[in-house]
Formats: structure tokens, sequence, C-alpha cells
């Protein structure tokens, strides 16, 4: 099978040229200025750009959180995910307590089977590291399972101490494995909660009030503490806070391999959304929160700069019916999580290209190709270029797109830039060199989608 997608323009980290893209199978084979071979199919792209496929390593579908499920699962949540213009996700398997690592990594390879329409991975969550488990870090890394993602809040149920984190950092100092830090400081924020319970507070704003931007910056200046006595790189998942990046960019000028993603909300949201009428403010219920105002504009120096690697989405998509709701008394008792997976290269382009707040070189950067290097699956996917997987996005960038719950395909009963005109969409997606995605259809399927075993990290 023989795809020519002719007349577009490449675009790839690094590159932007007019070009033509043969793929053969699943591989792209060629790509030339002009290429005028027999092919079983010809897109045309002219006036179009040519990306490489969305890579999204921060997603949590069919996720169990406080009492609830998040409402995408690998079905629903990889097609919404393929519409958008993302081919491939790091999705987190959850090991919970007195299980060994493995078990909660199979648990999700059976959630993620004959469902995932698009590649996907895992970062396994470890929530209880005693010594003897360890060695099934290495193993996990062996299998493909190359990063662990650790939690330095939510006490009881997901959080790790310190001894433990830094056994976990030295454990992959050795076996090329790479932790995801989730820092925010979780036992000052439950004493906060508790206060503002206390004394009524319990609308969905304080939620934001009782995790405030100092106890992120204090947990991410310990996480690249602890990473640097251990001798190891470490990833900041999530980095909300102007205050956590100038952690950040402190640890990289002192030359450390300090890494850190944010994500589309903290972007083009703010604190203020939380004071939305009613109950409205659960939709942005998330941690960590939304911030104030100014602090997006501190985020997106750090993209363009390079002080930030990578824009994930966190999607973790609660409905406002039956899940938001649990909380509608105590904002403690709302799902944290709001949808994302569909949106994020549409809002990237039309909020951080087209203003020229990043270039395009950078956007593919920081949709695909950072996040496969960091990751272990560069050069097959993150690129556009002879051998790669041939998940390919034919992207308008004129394309205007009202954004709205009733269109997109992410399965929640709400959106948080709902009504938001965005200019630039995905109209041809590519993957593993099938067209899953074509004039707003999906033509893919469900199973379609393979387990990528990640390569461990070489630096
Ligand atoms: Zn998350």
């Amino acid at each position: 099978m023989k795809t020519l997608i002719k007349n577009g323009t490449v675009v790839t980290a690094a590159d932007l040229y007019r070009g033509d893209v043969l793929i053969e199978d699943e591989k792209i084979s060629t790509v030339a200025t002009s290429l005028s071979m027999e092919a079983d199919r010809v897109i045309d792209a002219k006036g179009k750009y040519v990306l490489p496929g969305g890579i999204d390593v921060h997603t949590h579908l069919d996720m169990p959180f406080g009492g609830s499920t998040s409402a995408d699962d690998f079905e629903s949540g990889t097609i919404a995910a393929a519409h958008g213009g993302t081919t491939s996700i790091v999705d987190f398997a959850i090991q919970y307590k007195g299980q060994t690592l493995r078990q909660g990594w199979e648990a999700w390879m059976k959630k993620a089977e004959g469902k995932a329409a698009i590649d996907y991975g895992f970062h396994l969550i470890i929530t209880d590291l005693p010594e003897k488990l360890e060695p099934e870090m290495d193993a996990l890394v062996g299998e493909g399972v190359t990063s662990f993602k650790l939690f330095m809040a939510y006490r009881g149920v997901l959080m790790l101490d310190d001894g433990s984190i830094f056994r976990a950092l030295s454990r992959t100092a050795e076996n090329g494995g790479t932790i995801c830090m989730h820092a925010e400081n979780g036992d000052v924020i439950d004493v906060l909660v508790r206060r503002a319970l206390a004394s009524g507070r319990t609308a969905p704003k304080y939620h934001a009030l009782t995790r405030p931007p100092r106890a992120e910056a204090e947990a991410t200046y310990r996480a690249l503490c602890l990473a640097e006595i251990a001798g190891v790189p470490i990833y900041i998942v999530h980095l909300s806070a102007a205050e956590a990046l100038e952690k950040v960019t402190e640890a990289r000028d002192r030359g450390l391999p300090a890494y850190a993603e944010t994500c589309p909300q903290y972007l083009f949201l703010s604190y203020a959304n939380y004071e939305e009428p009613g109950f409205a403010g659960a939709k942005y219920v998330m941690s960590p929160p939304l911030r104030g105002e100014g602090n997006e504009e501190k985020l997106w120096r750090g993209l363009a700069g390079n002080d930030l690697q990578a824009v994930s989405t966190d999607h973790c998509p609660f409905c406002m019916k039956e899940q938001k709701e649990l909380g509608k008394d105590d904002f403690s008792k709302i799902p944290n999580g709001a949808p994302g997976i569909e949106t994020r290269m549409s809002l990237l382009f039309d909020g951080g290209v087209l203003p020229g707040k990043i270039s395009l070189n950078r956007f593919v950067e920081l949709t695909s190709t950072s996040p496969a290097k960091i990751f272990g699956l560069f050069p097959r996917k993150g690129t556009i270029a002879p051998g790669s997987d041939a998940d390919i996005v034919v992207f308008d960038p004129g394309k205007k797109t009202t954004l709205s719950a009733k269109s997109l395909h992410m399965k929640v009963d709400y959106n948080p830039y709902e009504g938001r005109q965005v200019t630039g969409a995905a109209e041809t997606v590519l993957s593993r060199g099938k067209v899953i995605v074509e004039n707003g259809k999906f033509t893919g399927r469900a199973g379609a989608g393979s387990f990528l075993k990640r390569n461990p990290r070489t630096a």
C-alpha cells in the first residue's frame, strides 16, 4: 500500500519546505521536493502543513479518581485525540498499594487493548515502593515502560515520601528510566483544605485558593534537588505556576537535566474562571489549579526559550452531571481534571503560532518531537523522515472552528473553552500510514493502536 501526500509544506522541529511524502505501508519511505511515482492513494495537501502526528504524553483515560472514573475510555479518548491531530499518547497506569509494579501496568494494558485507535504507551504511577520492588523498575524499563510517575501530593492515596522518591530517582539513574513528578506540597495543601472546609468555604474556587503557587514551587524545587543528588534527569509534569518555572529555569541554568511540560489550560484559562457563577467553577477544578492572570505570559516565554520542553494535556475529563457534582457542597470532593486531548493542537497553533509567541517549528517540537525524544519514541515518532512511522497530520492553517462540547468528540458534557473560536485544525490524520480522520470523520478502527515499547534514556 503506497500513499503519496503531495504539494504540502512539510514542517518538522528543524525544517520547513515545500515537499511530497511517500508512505509505504506503515512507514515514511521518501521525502523530496517533488515525487511523481505511482501510489494507491494521493492526498493533495496544497496550502496545508504536513506535520508529524501530535504526541500527548499526559493523558488519563479510564482512570478511577475520588469515587468516579474519567469519562473517556481508550476508545473515545483516542478517537477524540485523532480528531485533534494527536496520533500517540502516553497514558498513566497505576500501581495501587500492595500490588507489584507489573500488576499495575497489566491492568492498564487490558483497558487499552482492543479499544485504542492510535498508538499508546504507559508511564507507571508508583504509589508504594518497598525496597523489594525496586528491581521490577529495571524489568519494566526493559519492556518499554521507561518512565514512572510519582506524587508529592494526595497523602494516603498516591503520595510517596521523599525517601521513596529518592530511591526511585536513584534507580532510574542506573536503569535509564525517567521519573515524572507531580510537584505540589500535599501535606501543606491538606492543612489548608481542612481549614477552608472548617470555616465553611466550600465553593469550587477554594480548590485553587488552598493550592497556592508557592506549594508548587517548593515541591518543584525539592524534586529538582532530589534528582540532582541522585544524579539523574527529571521531568516535572503539568507545571502551572511561574514561580515553579523559575526553579526549573534556575536548575537548567546550572546545567542540570531538568525538564518540564505545561498544558493548554495554564496558557488559555486563569483563576478568574473559578469565579464563574454558581457551580461552574467546578469545570476547572484540576491540580495544580489555574493561576492568576499574567502567569501565562511567563509560561509562554518558557516555551519559546526552552525552559519548558513540551505541551501535553493532562486530559482527565469528568462530567458536570453526576461526577463534578459530587463536590457540590465540598470543593475537595470535586473530581480533579478536565478534557483537553482533542483541542491541544488547535489551541496552541491559534494562541501560540498565529500571534508569534512560538514559531511553527517550535510548535511541532513542543507537541511532538521533544516529547518523543524525552520519552524514548524518537525517531520512530515525532518527525517526518524516511523510516519513521507514517503518523502524519495534514493541517489546515486557515480553518476556523468554534470549540464546543456539542461538536467535539470527547465524552464529557462541557468544554472549558466553550464558544472559543480557533484558527487552524487537523484535516487529514494518518496513523502508521492509514487515514484515520478525513473531512471531520473518523475512518480508523478501535483496537488498531499498538502498545509502544519505548526506549530507555541514552543520556
Ligand atoms: Zn495528570
